[in-house]
């Protein structure tokens, strides 16, 4: 028989490891909880009305169709058993010979419960359509909301960290009121909109060179975001957010994008973890003590490279390539080989001819930025059919000033409807 490689979560990592073992010998099970790849860099666009989830979704057993040793299990997994070789998966265990895990990240909300329970995040196709459909049942709400405070709380949108998520998200909502719903709302007055972008270090965009941060607050401010540098959040209600100097904004929206952790499994994987809770590998990705295990991507803590290597997409993708390259060097008796990162830049969008780039160890900014940032994107983007799709949107809103999917698929956001304190 031949050996199986079991790869655990179907994102960047995964998917591309996956991928790269389509000649080993061997047969590959990709495992996830989804039957989808997602593309998260633009699930915001999802939660502001541009595009629709399966636009930047793809089936996996639709992406990998053509590999002949792959198969597909939804399932989520739950706990590894290394000295036995097998999964414990809510479908039932799943046995192994090699195994990556691929789990990515969630939400980590720094133990601030009322904004676990109350905010917004942004890390699915859930998250995204929950905050769309949440906007836009507070503008359908504020329209006829005769009393002016509680009206601007409706309109007031306070998104919390001022990484490449919450530059987006900000970017993107003030242009979905200000260029879009505007036209649908006009009986509502602008100066009643008010979106924050809270940060509570000294700057945004951390990881980007000084002059892209500066750059990147320039362009919230003229799209009218006011940005605030160490304004901390200490709470929310589903009223109001609190901050940490006293100050209270009244809002009926907050949007978290301040934090991730290692998704949930690592922990329960009963292993050396480190900073966010993400899996302590060897520089080979193999797990201590058990090298026919990997773990890979967001999920991964390198300590070779320490906490420099971010938690993005590239780092998953070179990680998938590495472990895949080890597992075929293994099967034909060879040693794993170490993991070397190579940095193809960054990339942030503010919106509409914005965007702040370091490519190189070049920085640029403003409309090549933005083209750069599109072209990118279009190319990552999985499925020919996705690609033209999202495109036809782009090329729509952009010379319309539209966004085609201003639809509330649920009335209201639940846990405002039903747990507000009266
Ligand atoms: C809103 C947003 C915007 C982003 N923008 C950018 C960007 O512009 N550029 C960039 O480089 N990076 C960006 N990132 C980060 C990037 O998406 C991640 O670094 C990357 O997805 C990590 O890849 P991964 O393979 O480790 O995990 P993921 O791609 O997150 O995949 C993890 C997979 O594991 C599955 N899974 C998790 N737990 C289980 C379980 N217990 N059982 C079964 N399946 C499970 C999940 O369903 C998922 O499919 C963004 C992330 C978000 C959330």
């Amino acid at each position: 028989m031949r050996p199986l490689v079991v790869v655990v979560g179907a994102g960047f990592g995964g998917l591309r490891a996956a991928r790269a073992l389509r000649r080993a010998p061997a047969d590959v099970l990709l495992v996830d909880r989804h039957n989808y790849h997602l593309f998260q860099p633009l699930l915001y666009q999802v939660a502001t009305a541009g595009l629709e989830p399966e636009e930047i979704a793809k089936p996996v057993r639709a992406v990998l169709r053509g590999q002949r040793n792959f198969d597909f299990r939804l399932a989520q997994v739950t706990g590894v058993d290394f000295a036995a070789r097998r999964l414990a998966t809510d479908e039932g265990p799943i046995g192994y010979d090699y195994l990556i895990l691929a789990t990515g990240a969630a939400a980590n909300f720094f133990r601030l419960k009322s904004v676990e329970q109350f905010g917004l995040t942004l890390k699915d196709i859930p998250d995204a359509v929950r905050i769309r459909n949440h906007v836009l049942s507070c503008f359908e709400e504020a329209i006829f909301e005769p009393d002016a405070e509680r009206r601007r709380a409706l309109l007031t949108f306070v998104v919390v960290g001022g990484g490449p998520t919450g530059v987006e998200m900000a970017g993107a909502l003030s242009e979905l009121i200000r260029l879009v719903l505007v036209k649908d709302y006009r009986r509502l007055d602008l100066k009643d909109v008010r979106i924050l972008l809270l940060e509570a270090g000294n700057r945004l965009l951390a990881g980007f060179p000084e002059r892209l941060s500066e750059a990147a607050a320039n362009t919230l401010w003229r799209k009218h975001v006011e940005v605030r540098h160490g304004a901390l959040v200490t709470g929310f209600d589903a009223t109001a957010a609190t901050l940490k100097s006293g100050e209270i904004v009244p809002a009926r929206t907050l949007i978290w994008a301040a934090g991730v952790q290692a998704a949930p499994l690592a922990e329960a994987l009963g292993v050396p973890t480190a900073h966010l809770g993400r899996v302590k590998v060897e520089p080979t990705l193999q797990l201590a003590g058990h090298p026919e295990v990997f773990v890979i991507g967001d999920a991964a803590y390198l300590d070779a490279q320490g906490p420099s290597l971010p938690m993005m997409a590239p780092v998953a993708i070179q990680m998938g390539e590495t472990a895949a390259r080890s597992i075929r060097r293994l099967l034909a008796g060879g040693a794993a080989v170490p993991f070397v990162y190579k940095d193809p830049g960054t990339l942030a969008t503010i919106g509409r001819n914005a965007a702040v780039a370091r490519i190189r160890g070049v920085s640029f900014t403003g409309f090549p930025a933005w083209v750069v940032w599109l072209v990118v994107h279009l190319i990552q983007l999985i499925g020919f059919r996705n690609r033209l799709f999202v495109l036809t949107n782009w090329a729509w809103d952009y010379f319309f000033y539209d966004r085609a999917v201003r639809l509330i698929t649920e009335p209201t956001h639940p846990r405002v409807s039903q747990e507000v304190p009266s």
